[in-house]
């Protein structure tokens, strides 16, 4: 399916439907149910995803367990929760095109980008800023900021933004290599998102590492809107680590267990500085609770304390999801929804809406960033009344992220005629 073969039809979105091979995921997933009983169309997957009808009976096994064995479900539960993120470690290291000792799923999303730059962040005299994308998330501004002062450095110094030229709203490869080129000699850490949260842009991941590198920058990445969403192959495109969340497209449930890559060049270097934790201590002899710290090879080194269960038995009921549909076949339907969605709002009349996401399929993930002519805020009120949830970012812009894994073209059809209902009022 091509976009020239897209038709403006609630008739063709029923068929894209139906062909669709990936359709029976729909039903794996609890769709909360809108004022009229139907379900909501959820095209906000980009903000929390929706929950996996597994997901509360692996929670509830656990809490049996617990129940059945008390401290003894450390070793003789079904599943023994002294290995118990193990089960998840090979399909994240899937999810991310990473081997399983490249990763591991622990904490939170702030917490490990932390972690992350107590490790990578080694700032000297010469070489002490970090390159960030301008209007980066929050929470990330604060991290970079805060671990600069940490070392002594005004952020005003220390943080080098990238800002799109003049009148464009998103930024261009060539501007970023640019800028390393030029100041990479400065740059003790590039820290970028995979996909801006609040753009869509999806930055080319090989390209800004190989320059960085080539500059001698650490090169680490914020998936939390590319994890579960794009192709992802870290590994081979060799930052030295990354960092997501798992409660956006990868389903895990409100304040879900968070994931971390370190690239395999590090696995075995002992003399990295590091927050040391006893879950990162070799496993041979952790409960010889010795006083000196020997870390595991790869990232489960970095871990520090004993995963909470719960959790990370809710994120098992949606990786094995993920691990069933496979990235390559989601990404292939996120192209045609997202651009069937592309597709349809084009036709609504001129100038009522604009998408600022970059229409290069290569530098987008699900989501399309929408300014609004009007009132952004009353839309979001309207296509709510509707049954439809985006998500609203201040001052004028809609998110709409049709996911792959549970939305359909039929929920992309309704978004459109619902914000067309609106664009003719
Ligand atoms: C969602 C998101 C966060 C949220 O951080 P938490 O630590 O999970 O609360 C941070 N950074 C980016 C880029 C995000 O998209």
């Amino acid at each position: 399916m091509t976009t020239h073969s897209f038709e403006d039809t609630e008739d063709f979105a029923r068929r894209a439907d139906e062909a669709d091979a990936l359709r029976s995921f729909r039903d794996a997933f609890h769709f909360p149910p809108g004022t009229d009983g139907k379900p909501l169309v959820y095209l906000a997957g980009n903000s929390l995803g929706l929950q996996p009808k597994n997901a509360a009976r692996y929670v509830q096994e656990e809490l049996e367990d617990w129940a059945r064995f008390g401290v003894e479900g450390h070793h003789h539960g079904r599943h023994p929760w002294l290995h118990y993120h193990e089960l998840v470690t090979e399909q994240a290291a899937r999810l991310v095109g990473a081997k399983p000792q490249e990763v591991v799923v622990m904490n939170t999303l702030t917490v490990n980008l932390h972690l992350m730059m107590v490790s990578f962040y080694r700032p000297t005299k010469t070489r002490f800023k970090i390159l960030v994308e301008g209007g980066a998330f929050p929470s990330d501004q604060y991290a970079v900021a805060s671990q600069a002062r940490f070392h002594g450095y005004d952020p005003r110094e220390a943080i080098l933004e990238l800002k799109p030229r003049p009148g464009e709203e998103t930024l261009r490869t060539e501007d970023i290599l640019a800028t390393l080129d030029q100041h990479g000699h400065e740059v003790a850490l590039v820290m970028l998102g995979s996909v801006n949260y609040l753009t869509g842009q999806a930055f080319d991941i090989p390209a800004i590492t190989k320059t960085a590198h080539a500059k001698g920058c650490f090169v680490g990445f914020d998936l939390a809107h590319g994890a579960g969403n794009l192709k992802l192959a870290l590994h081979d495109d060799g930052p030295d680590f990354a960092v997501w969340c798992s409660y956006k497209y990868l389903n895990g449930g409100p304040g879900a267990l968070a994931g971390v890559f370190v690239h395999e060049r590090h696995a075995r270097s002992k003399d990295i500085p590091r927050f040391e934790g006893w879950w990162g201590h070799d496993k041979a002899t952790r409960f010889q609770m010795g006083p000196t710290f020997d870390p595991l090879p790869g990232a489960e080194g970095w871990q520090l304390s004993n995963p909470p269960i719960l959790q990370l038995a809710a994120l098992r009921a949606s990786f094995e999801l993920f691990d069933q549909a496979g990235m390559e076949a989601l990404r292939a339907k996120s192209e045609k929804l997202t651009g069937y969605l592309e597709f349809l709002l084009e036709k609504l009349p001129p100038g009522f809406v604009r998408i600022i996401t970059p229409r290069d399929v290569k530098q987008r993930g699900a989501q399309l960033s929408l300014r609004f002519k009007g009132e952004a805020q009353g839309m979001l009120k309207r296509l709510s009344d509707a049954g439809i949830i985006c998500d609203f970012r201040k001052p004028d812009i809609i998110r709409a992220a049709p996911a792959p894994l549970y939305c359909s073209f039929t929920d992309v059809y309704r978004f459109v005629r619902t914000l067309e209902a609106h664009a003719r009022d």
